[in-house]
């Protein structure tokens, strides 16, 4: 399904090249880690889980930026050895269908709404979320462990 009304917005590839940086030097709250069951270790810059066998780097990432009530940082997977950033940007990816939260924040960071998806569709939830004009954005997490995977912002 084509949005129209908003894009997804993966990770910067430079925060997962500085992740990858960081490991290899030994940075202690960076783990390289090898992928033993599917559907565990979500990438945040392809925007695919990471299949058995490949590596994958767990650090901490502040999806909403210090200085905010609702200030956040949490881990999340990036592979380690390269992957290319998700393009389809304006197609909802298709690995992150089921099991997430979509919380809507205003222009200052603080969250305003949030809904699982409990049976719709992601991008009927992201379109009423941003139906209203004080969202200025959907990050979209994991409805059991609460880890950012990706952001949404109007199109
Ligand atoms: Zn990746």
């Amino acid at each position: 399904m084509k949005t129209s009304s908003f894009h997804i917005v993966p990770l910067p590839t430079e925060i997962a090249d500085a992740a990858r940086r960081a490991v290899n030097g030994g940075t202690a709250d960076h783990a390289l880690i090898t992928v033993d069951s599917p559907g565990s270790s979500p990438c945040r810059h392809c925007l695919r889980w990471a299949q058995p066998g490949e590596r994958v780097i767990l650090f901490p990432y502040a999806a909403i930026p210090p200085g905010h009530p609702y200030s956040e940082t949490g881990p999340i997977f990036v592979h380690a050895d390269g992957c290319q950033r998700y393009t389809a940007t304006n197609e909802y990816p298709a690995d992150f269908r089921n099991g997430r939260v979509f919380r809507a924040y205003d222009s200052n960071h603080n969250i305003i709404d949030a809904q699982v998806a409990d049976g719709s569709e992601p991008e009927v939830v992201i379109e009423s979320l941003l139906r209203n004009p004080d969202t200025a954005f959907v990050d979209v997490r994991s409805v059991t462990r609460g880890c950012f995977t990706f952001r949404v912002q109007r199109a």
